[in-house]
Formats: structure tokens, C-alpha cells, sequence
């Protein structure tokens, strides 16, 4: 395994890979987990060689202290995926990916108008700025996006269809701990107690999957609201039931024929994102 920790490593480990037209791509910001694994795997399985990228895009974070705090452990990173089976481990430099200021605004198709969109203004852009930018220099066939970030994921289609670009966007299912907290690089941010208070986010979402069948879905999502706060380390910042494809809001349960409950909700000042198939 190389890890490239500039362009020009990275592109002497690219020249030495055996089949360059069947490479799968993971794209993370490291302080990886089990679930950046599970991605890791597949594509391994899957794929000739497999790149994963560790970059922490500055592009994408809408909230300075934020991006300042954000784990970065890329040693441990290392020894957590080699022995997967990974070819290159790229963690670039912000001048490799920008050698000038990214300005560049992309069609999201409108997907960035609900859930996390209003709440980051700018985030979904700065991912399809980073992904486009990551998919020209490593030109996947597959690339491996966790289903965790369930608009990222729907966003990432569309302008990969828009732009027409030659890689197959495969999505994964969420890795949890045992308790049922969806695995997150910001976890370890928790304190002691806000990582016990945490799983009760998971438990009341998927209360909604009784809840659907004797309320509408707005009440449905004053019940979790009122649920999550018996805990007082945790606050909501938005929980929306919508639409699957167009990840428009529902306000009936038979206005699509696939619907998605998405929340993030704070335990102070780290702020954590979940989804469950509810239709
Ligand atoms: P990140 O490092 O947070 O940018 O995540 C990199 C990739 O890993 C994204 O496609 C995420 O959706 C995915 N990912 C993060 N956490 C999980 C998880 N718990 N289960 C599955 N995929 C995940």
C-alpha cells in the first residue's frame, strides 16, 4: 500500500497500478471506522485496485470551528486499512486538490433545497466541487459513497449523471454500533456522556415505524421531536420524512411510493446526521 501525500506521489503510484480501467474509489476525510471499511471492502471485492482519498475538504464546511475540530488521524488511518487490501491511500495537500480557488457552482438538480441543504448553505456544492476534482485524478469505475449521508449520496448521482462521467455510484448501508448510533468520524467527539445519550436517537426514529400507522407524518415528527428531548444532551435541529427520489418533504404517507425519515440533531457543539427507510 502507498500513501501519497502530495499529487506528484500520488501520481507515480497511479502509473504503477496493473488495470487503470478497473479501479474502485472511496473518498473520505478520514478518522475512519467501520463504516468507511465497509465501503472499503466492497470495493475491494469489486474492484482490480482499490484508492481511497483522506481529505479533509475545507470547501464543504460551512462552519469554521467545525472544520477546525474535525478529527485527523491519518497513521492510525493507514494501519486500519492495509491490511483490507487498499493499492493507494491519497491524502493530499488543499493545494493539490484547489492550486486556485474552487468557483465552480454545479447543477445539484434542486436536491439541495431540503434536509441538510438550507441548514449547510454552500456544503453540497463544496462535496461535488471536491468529488468532481478527486474523480479526475483518480478516474474510477466505481466509486463508494455511504447511504449514512443519504442526500450526499443522491446529490453525487445526479451530478454524475448530469455531467455524464464515466464511474458507477454505488451506495452502502450505514454501519452502527452495537447499540445503534450510525458510526461517524465526529463520534469521537462525544463526551462520555453525550455518547451514552446518542443511541436515543436511533431508538426514536425508528419509533416512526409505528408511529406512521396512527399519525400523519408531521405529527409523526412532533413525537420523535418530543421523544429525543426526554434527553437533555440532545437537541434537534431538523427531523423531515420525504421522499426517497426527489427528497421532497411528504405530507401524506402515500405521496411516494419511497420515503426516507433524515434528522440531524445536536449533542453540543457536535452535530450528528441519521436516516431510516421508513416506505
Ligand atoms: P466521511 O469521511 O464522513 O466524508 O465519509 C466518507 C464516506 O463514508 C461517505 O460516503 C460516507 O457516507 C461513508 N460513511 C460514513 N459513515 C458511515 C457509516 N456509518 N456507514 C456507512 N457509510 C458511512
Amino acid at each position: 500500500m502507498i500513501v501519497a501525500k502530495s499529487l506528484a506521489e500520488f501520481q507515480a503510484a497511479y502509473e504503477a497500478l496493473p488495470n487503470k480501467s478497473d479501479i474502485g474509489f472511496v473518498p473520505t476525510m478520514g478518522a475512519l471506522h467501520e463504516g468507511h471499511l465497509s465501503l472499503i471492502r466492497r470495493s475491494v471485492e469489486e474492484n482490480t485496485s482499490t484508492i481511497i482519498s483522506i481529505f479533509v475538504n475545507p470547501t464543504q464546511f460551512n462552519n469554521p470551528n467545525d472544520l477546525a475540530t474535525y478529527p485527523r488521524t491519518l497513521e492510525a488511518d493507514c494501519a486500519l486499512v492495509e491490511p483490507v487490501g487498499v493499492d493507494i491511500v491519497f491524502a493530499p495537500q488543499v493545494h493539490d486538490i484547489y492550486p486556485e480557488p474552487d468557483q465552480r457552482i454545479f447543477n445539484l438538480g434542486g436536491l439541495d433545497r431540503f434536509g441538510e441543504g438550507p441548514r449547510r448553505p454552500g456544503h453540497f456544492n463544496g462535496v461535488a466541487q471536491v468529488v468532481t476534482r478527486l474523480f479526475d485524478l483518480v478516474r474510477p469505475s466505481r466509486s463508494y459513497f455511504g447511504e449514512k449521508d443519504f442526500q450526499q449520496l443522491a446529490i453525487l448521482r445526479f451530478v454524475t449523471e448530469d455531467l455524464q462521467l464515466p464511474v458507477e455510484i454505488i451506495g452502502c448501508p450505514i454501519a452502527r454500533a452495537e447499540d445503534g448510533l450510525a458510526l461517524s468520524s465526529r463520534n469521537t467527539l462525544l463526551t462520555p456522556s453525550q455518547r451514552e445519550a446518542a443511541p436515543h436517537i436511533y431508538r426514536c426514529i425508528c419509533q416512526a415505524r409505528t408511529w406512521m400507522h396512527e399519525c400523519t407524518p408531521a405529527e409523526t415528527i412532533q413525537r420523535i421531536t418530543d421523544a429525543i428531548h426526554t434527553n437533555p444532551e440532545l437537541e434537534t435541529e431538523y427531523i423531515e420524512i420525504f421522499n426517497a427520489r426527489t427528497l421532497e418533504p411528504v405530507e401524506n404517507w402515500d405521496d411516494a411510493a419511497e420515503i426516507q425519515l433524515g434528522c440531524a440533531i445536536f449533542a453540543h457543539p457536535v452535530r450528528l446526521i441519521d436516516n431510516i427507510k421508513l416506505k
